[in-house]
This record gives structure tokens, C-alpha cells and sequence, in this order.
């Protein structure tokens, strides 16, 4: 592990410091740098992003961490491949205005920035347009109109980008705004920087989430049980404590989590922190992330494991996300591989 203390560090100070060459992140990490062959070039398009309390949760000398292949950029993001495209979800159609995709019937996606704190390699909005696409100050009564033209929704998902990376200020305005539709009931927030910067879950932040008039779901995103130590634990805890519903949803990934016992391990220690596990997400098939691809039967043998070796309460509900669906489909014992 690298000696760096990121609990004592506010969470602004670590956003404005990442990690953004991938030769620093293998000299920390004391790896050779004949890794990085492609890297360079396969981070032109989608930039190299990670925080230092996430590579401080990788294991140092060991290139096959799983924590590192979810961020280090590989050149076999540069092969192109007939069924990965740049928007595998078709989320180009649903986008109705800045910063709005209801793709839903009862939910709709607010993108309130395009920046993450860190770059997932296997992300299924790496090449979304996301400057044409944020929703401004002046923006507002335009969304509202259309919530309020579209009675069925009583949800709100702050999704990425990544909303955390937002000031506390921009939240709380973004969260009374919302508050102030009376048919919305619920806010959710898509998030992995409670993952990949715990101390993000700061007195502010909870006490914007827990005077809410709405009811808060915090959907974190985390593939491994590396990634969620005592401290990151301790920061989802403390959502938990203000009555805050934290979820996990994870992405299955060859060479990441690609076992029954790995995904056992991290619904274990989710349920530790008090998180339940909610989704498994099987790859989106975009652009530049075909090497983390399992086959359908891979995938099934290993979700069957699971089933097998975990209580019901802990097993999280395998899906794929089809362009234009209205739902998320769900795969085991279905025909949708
Ligand atoms: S944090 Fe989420 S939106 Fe951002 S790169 Fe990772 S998967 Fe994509």
C-alpha cells in the first residue's frame, strides 16, 4: 500500500490533485513502465483521472490489481470492434434538453456537470457530448416546465459526470430547486466519489441530504472489495446514520470482478457499511472498452455462482440497459445475453 494519508486531506484539495499521467501512476506504484505501451495514446481521447485515496487502496508492484485495470488507459482501447460503438445506450435520442435524459417513465436523469473524479476505462459515457449538454442556472425553468408537463415522474437521478464533484453550494441550490416540485418525491444521486474520495461525504454535504424534503437515495459505484476499506466504510456509515439510503451498483469486468468469490467478497463488505448491493451491471458495449467483455455463458456461470454462495438480500440484480428499453432488462434465466 502507498503511504498517503488521504483521511486527513479535504476532499477539494484531493479533486484539484489527481493523478492524470499514467507514467506517475506506475512510478507510485513501482511498476515498469514497458506497461504503459499504448497507454499514452489510449488516454488522448479518454484522459487518464485518479484520485490518490484510490491508488492508495492499490496494491503496490502487482500490475494485475484490480483496482488499477478499471483506470490505468490500455492500448486495446484503440481496437476498433463492429459492436462497440461511441453511444451504446442511445442516449443521444433521450436527451431532450441540456442536461435532461428521460429515457423512464417515473425518473429522469439530470447531467449537472461532465466532470468525474475519476475516469472508469469501461465507462458507457466516455464519449458523451457532455459540454453541449449541461443544463445552465438559465436552464431551470425550461426543466421544471418539463417535469411539471410530465406528471408520472417523482424521481430526480443526479448522474454523471459525477454530480459530487459539484460544490456543496451548487448541490444544495440544484437540491431546493427540486424541492420545490411537489410531485417529486425522490432524489437520487448517482455517485463513485464517496468510492474514490471518501472524505467527499463531508458535515455539509450530509446536512444538505438529510434536511432535504425529499427522500435521498446515494447510489455509489464500487466493483471490489479493495475498494471499500475502513475508512470509505466509515464515510458510507455515516450517510446511513442520517436515514440516507446508500445502494451499490457495480460493473462486471473480465479481468476486474470477474468471479463468483470476488463478487461475493464485495456484497460482504458492502453490507458491512450498512449498503445493500442493487445492480450488476453487465459491460456496455462501448468504444474502447471491449477487453473488459465477457461472453453471455461466462457470465452466466459466474451470476450462478453467486446466487448459489450468497443470501438472496445480497445478491444484486444482474441487468443490461437496451437502448430505448423501459427498464433496465434483467438476465438471469432470460434469453437477453
Ligand atoms: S465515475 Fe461513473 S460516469 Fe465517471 S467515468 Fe466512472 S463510470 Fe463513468
Amino acid at each position: 500500500m502507498i503511504n498517503y494519508l488521504y483521511q486527513e486531506q479535504n476532499w477539494q484539495s484531493q479533486l484539484s490533485d489527481l493523478i492524470t499521467d499514467p507514467q506517475e501512476l506506475l512510478e507510485l506504484l513501482q511498476l515498469p513502465q514497458d506497461l504503459l505501451g499504448g497507454a499514452h495514446l489510449a488516454a488522448q481521447s479518454f484522459k487518464l483521472r485518479v484520485p490518490r485515496a484510490f491508488v492508495a487502496k492499490m496494491q503496490v508492484g502487482n500490475p494485475f490489481d484490480p483496482l488499477l485495470l478499471q483506470v490505468l488507459p490500455h492500448h486495446l482501447e484503440l481496437k476498433e470492434h463492429p459492436d462497440f460503438v461511441t453511444d451504446p445506450l442511445g442516449e443521444e435520442d433521450a436527451n431532450q434538453q441540456p442536461g435532461v435524459l428521460h429515457k423512464y417513465k417515473s425518473r429522469f436523469l439530470l447531467t449537472l456537470t461532465g466532470a468525474c473524479a475519476v475516469h472508469c476505462r469501461y465507462c458507457f459515457r466516455r464519449h458523451f457530448p457532455y459540454q453541449e449538454n449541461l443544463p445552465k442556472n438559465q436552464d431551470w425553468l425550461n426543466i421544471k416546465q418539463y417535469i411539471e408537463s410530465q406528471p408520472e415522474i417523482n424521481e430526480v437521478i443526479f448522474s454523471g459526470g459525477d454530480p459530487l464533484t459539484l460544490s456543496n453550494r451548487k448541490l444544495g441550490e440544484w437540491i431546493e430547486r427540486l424541492s420545490s416540485i411537489q410531485q417529486l418525491k425522490f432524489l437520487r444521486i448517482h455517485s463513485r466519489v464517496p468510492i474514490v474520495i471518501p472524505n467527499r461525504v463531508d458535515d455539509e454535504l450530509i446536512s444538505i441530504l438529510k434536511n432535504s424534503r425529499l427522500r435521498i437515495i446515494v447510489v455509489v459505484h464500487s466493483n471490489h472489495a479493495a475498494e471499500l476499506d475502513d475508512f470509505t466504510c466509515h464515510k458510507l456509515a455515516q450517510l446511513i446514520e442520517h436515514k440516507i439510503t446508500v445502494l451499490n451498483q457495480a460493473v462486471l469486468l473480465k479481468g476486474v470482478n470477474d468471479s463468483a468469490q470476488i463478487l461475493s467478497n464485495l456484497s460482504y463488505r458492502l453490507f458491512d457499511a450498512g449498503v445493500m448491493p442493487y445492480y450488476l451491471h453487465v459491460l456496455d458495449k462501448v468504444k474502447g472498452a471491449q477487453h473488459f467483455d465477457l461472453t453471455p455463458d461466462q457470465t452466466e456461470l459466474i451470476y450462478k455462482d453467486v446466487l448459489a454462495n450468497l443470501p438472496g438480500y445480497l445478491v444484486p440484480k444482474l441487468v443490461r440497459e437496451i437502448a430505448g428499453e423501459k427498464n433496465k432488462t434483467p438476465l438471469f434465466g432470460t434469453t437477453n445475453f
